[in-house]
């Protein structure tokens, strides 16, 4: 175990602590459980609790109330947010989406046993102790995804469950288990069910994972892949898996793109339910990748059109296609760094500049063209970043022409 984990732990069992002085019951539950057993970093630590949530909120100072009708709280503890759940079972999953209706319960292994797959279905107390009703702790040693309970009753409740098993297997590097695999197969149409939004938080999970190769395949081969948008589309999908992990929507599509030509951008936006960020980064992303392709190297024009915050997504894209090792990443930092200017602020020749050479010229879309020109050669170290210089250009060698 890990300092930090730890650390968080304890803090975790002290807000436990200040909910027992009240006369409740209090669990860290869910993926820090398993997290923790499984020797990896913990992420954020649910707390399952006795108590309903009127009752959390005396108990500690800063409660946000999210969904209170669910018996969910935030409870803010020494500056660290933790989602505090009153114990409860969950019934009736008519639409595939909610449950229609949430039960409080007074003991914690009923509140484990809506939970989705025997790894995330411990609980643990502030002692340390571990409630394991549905064995968790041997499918973590034996590395499986298994559904609590018969998994063909519980993908029909939540067809969700299906993509959570594979990003699981992903995330954790974990096969899932052969009835739960099997189950998946037979229900894998419900997933149709489920909202796009959802989907694609998994899938992105999924692809992040280290797992992800195989995790890719067990989509394919449970029919899964049916309802993801344009990737259902892709005949060569098992053969162009990228070669390294990939992090973020932009990336993905940015590598995919051209494994699935005639969809654009604006169709993966629409399909998969992306926001408008997403579309510039992967716009972004694909101008450089292009450019890339064409120039066969890491031209300093790239390193200027590619935005500070997506050098990392650019060096993954570019290892996940086979066109870089990882010192690529540190080559883009590098040749951002000795970029002779890194915006068009920087140049020392500006618009006015040029329309005071050519005052009779009729002001238009030229002076803009002519300014990307000499970005462009100045970027490119053609043309020293000098106003004598520049102004010694635009005169000898390229007058735009008179309009
Ligand atoms: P992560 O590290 O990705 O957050 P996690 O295990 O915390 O992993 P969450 O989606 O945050 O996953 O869910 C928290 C817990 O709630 C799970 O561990 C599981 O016990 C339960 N859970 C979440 N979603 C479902 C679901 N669709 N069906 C049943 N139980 C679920
Ligand atoms: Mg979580």
């Amino acid at each position: 175990m890990t300092e930090t984990n730890e650390a968080k732990l304890v803090t975790a069992f002290e807000l436990i602590k200040k909910i027992e002085d009240e006369g409740g019951e209090a669990y860290i539950v869910g993926g820090a459980v398993r997290d923790y057993l499984s020797g990896r970093p913990l992420g954020d630590i649910d707390i399952a609790t006795s108590e309903p949530p009127e009752h959390i909120q005396r108990v500690f100072d800063k409660v946000i109330p999210v969904g209170i009708e669910h018996g969910t709280v935030i409870v803010r503890y020494r500056s660290v947010s933790y989602e505090v759940t009153t114990f409860r079972t969950e019934e009736g999953y008519e639409d595939y989406r909610h449950p229609d209706e949430v039960t409080f319960v007074r003991d914690i292994k009923e509140d484990l046993a809506r939970r989705d797959f025997t790894i995330n279905a411990m609980a643990m107390d502030r002692h340390g102790n571990i409630i394991d009703p549905y064995s968790g702790r041997a499918a973590i040693e034996n590395r499986q995804v298994k559904a609590v309970g018969d998994p063909f009753d519980r993908f029909t409740e939540d067809p969700l469950r299906m993509m959570r098993a594979a990003r699981f297997a992903s995330q954790l590097e974990f096969e899932v288990e052969k009835e739960t695999r099997r189950a998946i197969l037979a229900k894998s149409d419900l997933l149709g069910h489920i909202s796009m939004e959802r989907i694609a938080v998994e899938t992105l999970k999924l692809y992040r994972g280290r797992g992800y190769k195989k995790a890719v395949s067990l989509v394919w081969h449970t029919n899964l892949i049916a309802y993801l948008p344009i990737f259902n589309t892709m005949t060569s999908f098992l053969n162009t898996v990228p070669l390294v992990r990939l992090f973020s929507w932009p990336e993905l599509i940015t590598y995919y793109l051209a494994y699935a030509p005639s969809y654009s951008i604006k169709e993966w936006m629409k399909g998969w339910k992306l926001s408008n960020k997403e579309r510039r980064e992967t716009e972004n992303l694909n101008i450089a990748l292009h450019e890339y392709l064409v120039e066969n190297r890491l031209t300093s024009w790239i390193l200027y059109v590619l935005p500070e915050s997506l050098h990392h997504a650019f060096s993954r894209v570019l290892q996940a296609r086979g066109l870089a090792d990882e010192s690529i990443l540190f080559q883009i930092g590098e040749g951002y760094e000795r970029l002779p200017i890194h915006s068009n602020r920087d140049l020392e020749f500006q618009p006015q500049d040029l329309i005071f050479l050519y005052p009779h010229h009729h002001k238009g879309p030229w002076i803009s063209e002519y300014m990307k020109q000499i970005e462009y050669q100045v970027v490119e170290e053609q043309l020293s970043n000098e106003y004598e210089k520049i102004k010694e250009w635009v005169l000898q060698w390229n007058p735009p022409e008179n309009n």
